[in-house]
């Protein structure tokens, strides 16, 4: 017994561990299908792919399968069914049968807070699919060229492997931001002059610096990615609006939550392939202070109409040094709709309803602020420019100058010098006129 014991703790230090493949996910994106096999120890890995019929073969050495691949719900995957076997008797192959010909690559996880196990990626891209096609709305009937539309990348964060933050009630971050950017996305589509572009549409992962380079590729006019994190206190409480900054974070929470938030490559999993070079990115510092005054204005129209339906956890938009953020052509800004680790919170970000104020909070900042400062070439920039100068007011009974200066926003002086007048007395049925802003 024991000279069998000193055997294996020799063999032990020689041979790796066996690795036991522990459980299997399914992810479906658009253009990829991921599989993620959770194993008990790192394992060596060969993946091919054969045709007549097409299939994928993962050749793992030393590991053994512990987990029901029949049991994996493929039905909207490219997968048809997954079937294991034994070789060289301690080495296990998978092969993935596939309904189309697929392009296989596959990279490694190490073990992190969220996952304890090992992880192996394996991605499935539909060959013959284009990938990642821009569905944005450019010009609707009678739109020009000159005359596109306000492009608002919407992001949700998180999703797939990566579930972000898991609060009260096992309440999923990934699950309740993508339920606020479907209905920003419904809200702005009905909108005239805006179209919306979704970075993630259901429950998969996207890298963090794919994210921005989609909302590129779709032209964006602005980039929101949205959140619903935790903090270490449960008592942590209200929204807030961040926006990337290069110098340092404006508090302690806005430095934990960048950290976390730019921990979600490591869970939600990006091949280290997919991380392009710095250097595109710095090019465009020119940018960068157009840049920074639009996120600051457009992170305060949207804290406006947030601090409404939520208590704010600050009042002015913070900074820190998120990843997500770091497209430096276009102004973008990261929503935290709530601390989903406060149970009062975490209700409520679960709650349809709220989901919808919190959507209509971003819209109606976002719609605000482009209202006002509309991109060239857009239908309301052109809108604006042919827009009349003054519009005219008839004066009812009990009208006062100062209160018809206050509701359009103008200055009483400046209201009596465009009308010409010599007094502030008015009389019910005169016309003046009101400056358009
Ligand atoms: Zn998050």
């Amino acid at each position: 017994m024991r000279l069998l014991l000193c055997l294996t703790l020799l063999l032990g230090g020689i041979a790796p561990a066996l690795a036991d493949v522990q459980e299997v996910r399914v992810w479906q994106s658009p253009d990829k299908t991921r599989l993620v096999f959770d194993l008990s120890a790192p394992s060596e890995h060969k993946i091919f792919t054969l045709n007549n019929p097409d299939r994928v073969v993962i050749d793992l050495d030393n590991a053994r399968l512990n987990a029901d691949l029949g049991g994996l719900d493929t039905r909207s995957t490219s997968i048809r069914k997954l079937r294991s076997g034994t070789r060289n008797q301690k080495d296990l192959r998978i092969v993935i049968d596939v309904a189309e010909p697929v392009n296989a690559s596959s990279f490694p996880l190490a073990p992190n807070d969220v996952y304890p196990n090992y992880r192996l990626v394996v991605d499935l891209e539909q060959s013959n699919k284009a990938r990642a096609v821009v569905p944005v709305k450019k010009a609707d009937d009678g739109y020009d060229d000159n005359k596109r539309d306000i492009i608002i990348a919407i992001d949700a964060g998180h999703g797939g492997e990566d579930p972000g933050a898991i609060g009260y009630g096992r309440t999923k971050e990934k699950n309740v931001v993508l339920a606020v950017a479907k209905e920003l996305e419904r809200l702005l589509k009905a909108e005239r002059g805006f179209a919306p572009f979704m970075v993630r549409t259901g429950d998969y992962y996207i890298g963090l610096r794919e994210r921005t380079n989609r909302a590129r590729k779709a032209n964006a006019d602005f980039f929101v990615s949205i959140h619903a994190d935790a903090f270490k206190y449960a008592s942590a409480r209200g929204s807030s609006v961040y926006m990337l900054s290069e110098r340092g974070a404006t508090s302690e929470a806005a430095r934990w939550l960048a950290d976390k938030e730019n921990e979600s490559d490591l869970v939600g999993g990006v091949s280290l392939e997919d991380k392009e070079d710095h250097l595109a990115m710095t090019l465009l510092d020119l940018s960068m202070t157009h840049k920074r005054n639009a996120s600051v204005q457009l992170g305060n129209s949207i804290l406006g109409q947030m601090g409404q339906i939520s208590t704010l956890h600050k009042k002015q938009v913070e900074e820190a040094a998120f990843v997500v953020l770091k497209a430096p052509d276009i102004p973008a800004l990261l929503v935290e709709t709530g601390f989903i680790s406060n149970p009062q919170e975490a209700r409520k970000l679960a709650d349809k309803s709220y989901q919808q104020k919190l959507a209509r909070a971003i819209f109606t900042g976002v719609t605000g602020y482009f209202r006002t400062h509309p991109p060239r070439g857009t239908l309301l920039a052109a809108e604006r420019e042919t827009a009349p100068v003054f519009s005219t007011y008839v004066i009812r009974s009990g009208d006062t100058l100062s209160e018809i200066a206050v509701r359009n926003g103008i200055a009483v002086n400046d209201l009596r010098r465009l009308n010409d007048l010599k007094n502030d007395q008015l009389r019910i049925g005169q016309r003046i006129k009101i400056p358009n802003t």
